[in-house]
């Protein structure tokens, strides 16, 4: 009997766009500790199940639970402050700050109003922000840009920066849109050893890819979407060698 503890639920979810059924019977368990990839082509439904996981999406009928607690019906911040971080298929930054502030500022919007009141308190929080944030950024090899402005980089070291700010939050759950999206080979490189140096520490993970070459290197459970059902699921091994898998990808 396994013994694995279940950290997010998503159960018997659907989600409709007028006549368009995006998502149908979806049902995922992800377990503590593990990083489970969700691919499938392009139009199979794995942003849209993101969306519905962070609550930037109602689902039609279905639930996500966390952890015990419901997702469903709750705010993307409300879920947010459960411990659920997640990196966009397109970068949300403020492109006129400076790096080291962009990884600053998830820190310090989850500041106690108590702070607020005490200016030598708010002080010594802010320097502590300041150094964790610079921890971040080296992890993440980005150090040397933290006075760079956030809108000049390039797009790798965006996706890098914005793992940063999500690292800050040290979320339980971190949930990824196809982190290399756009990637060069080498800073897909990079962001897999990244990804890899994360997961010893027993972050979970959940990741949308395309690119196989990412999921292989980095996931322990995949589950294949295709036309918004879960089409397979199992280890890579199990993954790779189904027909059904390689019938949506190359036959699709
Ligand atoms: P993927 O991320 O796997 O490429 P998406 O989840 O973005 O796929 O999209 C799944 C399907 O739902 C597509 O057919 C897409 O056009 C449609 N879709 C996504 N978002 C919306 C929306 N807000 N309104 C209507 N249709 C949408
Ligand atoms: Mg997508």
């Amino acid at each position: 009997m396994s013994v694995a503890n279940v950290v997010l639920h998503v159960a018997d979810v659907h989600k409709r766009f007028g006549g368009l059924h995006a998502l149908a019977d979806i049902d995922l368990e992800v377990e503590e500790g593990q990083t489970h990839a969700i691919i499938g082509p392009n139009g199979a439904g794995k942003s849209t199940l993101l969306n519905v996981i962070i609550g930037k999406l109602a689902p039609t009928s279905g639930q996500v639970v966390f952890d015990g607690t419901v997702l469903t019906g709750r705010k993307p911040y409300q879920i947010n402050q459960l411990g659920i971080a997640r990196v966009f298929q397109t970068p949300e930054i403020f492109a006129d700050l400076s790096v080291l502030h962009n990884v600053m500022i998830p820190a310090l919007a989850k500041r106690d109003g108590a702070f607020k009141l005490n200016m030598m308190g708010s002080l010594a929080y802010e320097k502590k922000i300041r150094e964790e944030a610079e921890h971040m950024l080296e992890d993440v090899g980005m150090l040397s840009s933290r006075e760079d402005h956030a809108g000049s980089l390039s797009r790798g070291d965006k996706r890098r920066m914005e793992l940063a700010m999500c690292l800050i939050q040290h979320p339980r759950l971190l949930l990824l849109d196809e982190p290399t999206a756009g990637m060069s080979r080498h800073d897909t490189n990079t962001t897999i050893e990244l990804l890899k140096k994360i997961k010893s520490r027993g972050m979970t993970k959940v990741i949308i890819e395309h690119d196989m070459h990412v999921v292989f290197s980095l996931a322990d459970k995949i589950s294949v979407l295709a036309q918004g059902r879960i089409i397979a699921d199992g280890t890579p091994d199990q993954v790779r060698g189904n027909p059904k898998v390689q019938e949506a990808y190359l036959g699709g």
